[in-house]
């Protein structure tokens, strides 16, 4: 998709995405972790950048991620729109700033933090070996 020939009326869907809670690749997210039997919370406002998914057994945050929202490292869906430059750069880089702070607050509060890009919920097997990586060993075991 180029920047350049987004319609404005579809800017403000995906401008109305980034604080969107519940987008689809959420809750691919959550339904996987569902189905590995894992328990988990939604949105604790009470955690910095009230993380998506909070596993408090684990005290693991899994943030879920749109790939050009936050500027998903190296990800073809991470482009750099080319109008509206003005706009667009200084809003992707307090994201990724505000991201940055949120991960360090949580790390320093005791929290494991992962990060879920969009892209790699297309894939549910990858997805799950990635989640099944993030928790316990011993927890890992018992899944399989
Ligand atoms: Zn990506």
């Amino acid at each position: 998709m180029c920047a350049d020939i987004i319609s404005s009326q579809h800017r403000s869907l995906i401008m109305r995405n980034i604080k969107g809670r519940n987008t689809k690749p959420e809750l691919t997210v959550r339904s996987l972790c569902h189905s590995m039997g894992l328990r988990f919370r939604l949105h604790q406002k009470y955690l910095p950048g009230c993380p998506d998914l909070v596993f408090p057994k684990y005290h693991l945050c899994i943030f879920v991620n749109g790939c050009f929202w936050h500027q998903h490292p190296g990800c073809r869906y991470a482009y750099r729109p080319k109008s509206r430059v003005e706009f667009w750069l200084p809003k992707l880089a307090r994201n990724t700033e505000r991201d940055k702070e949120n991960e360090h607050a949580l790390k320093a509060l005791g929290w494991q933090v992962e990060i879920v890009w969009e892209c790699e919920t297309k894939n549910l097997e990858q997805l799950r070996a990635r989640i099944q990586g993030m928790l316990p060993q011993s927890l890992t075991k018992a899944i399989e």
